[in-house]
């Protein structure tokens, strides 16, 4: 099967989440449900961008990985959403050449090959996006990919680690929909991921901005939002005093470069 695929990389580190400063490769799908006005990869959303991108099958990817420099275990499945595609297959050629994987999505779509993945990280997209995942059926996804529903008549295979939620903050509003995620969930992981708001970052609401990326603003301007949530957190939202907050660590090392 082929698929749209907007990078291949590595070995850099994640960034984020459960596994963050885990060394990995990253193949990046083109093609996503959402549009979410801050998307950092629009290149792997947009239509018109994402036509233009080279169509690869599962044996393609493994050999490119294979040609990667470096020793990391983890692959880190992304776009996009790749939940959009049949990734079973890939999923299984992985394993058995020894890595092991992730994979994030936006819990819009549910597939029944999540049960192979390693290490699934939710990403709900809260209202700043300007389109946000519905509650209700994530949490449907969550009950069927979680070891819990172990306990329910399923052919899945549970043997791998519960998913983990990642709730990306921007404004105040957000915050109030991170309080909604951990009422709603309050099972799981939970992080909050500081959202980037560099006016140099290429997004899917701006694809082309007209400032060149200067990487001590890009960490001052992560810091400072770090900081207001942090803050913001501590104050006012007990609720959310649960959760792990952090920035994006692979901003803060290589700014808005593509191919970290
Ligand atoms: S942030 Fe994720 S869900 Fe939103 S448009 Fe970008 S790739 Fe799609």
């Amino acid at each position: 099967m082929k698929f749209r695929v907007a990078e291949i990389f590595g070995p850099t580190i994640q960034g984020e989440g459960r596994n963050v400063g885990m060394p990995c490769y990253f193949v990046r799908f083109g093609g996503c449900d959402f549009r979410c006005s801050w998307c950092d990869t629009p290149h792997a959303v947009l239509p018109d961008q994402v036509r233009l991108l080279p169509q690869m099958d599962e044996l393609e990817i493994h050999d490119k990985l294979q040609s990667l420099q470096g020793e990391a275990e983890w692959v880190v499945l992304t776009g996009g959403n790749p939940a959009l595609f049949s990734l079973s297959n890939l999923i299984d050629l992985l394993h058995e050449n020894n890595y092991k994987v992730m994979m994030e999505t936006q819990g819009s779509i549910y597939k029944e090959w999540f049960g192979k993945i390693d290490d699934l990280c939710i990403s709900p997209k809260p209202p700043s996006a300007g389109n946000t995942t519905n509650l209700t059926t994530l949490r449907d996804i969550l009950r069927v990919t979680s070891r819990e529903s172990k306990r329910e008549p399923t052919k899945l295979d549970f043997s791998y680690p519960v998913p983990y939620l990642k709730v990306p903050i921007f404004t105040s509003d957000d915050l109030e929909y991170a309080e909604e995620v951990v009422m709603m969930l309050n099972d799981y992981e939970i992080f909050l991921s500081i959202g980037n708001e560099d006016p140099s970052l290429p997004t899917v609401g701006n694809p082309n901005p007209d400032m060149a990326p200067r990487l001590l603003l890009t960490r001052d301007s992560i810091l400072d939002k770090f900081k207001d949530v942090v803050d913001g957190v501590l104050a006012d939202h007990p609720v959310l005093q649960q959760c792990r907050i952090f920035p994006q660590q692979h901003v803060l090392l290589w700014g808005n470069e593509r191919g970290h």
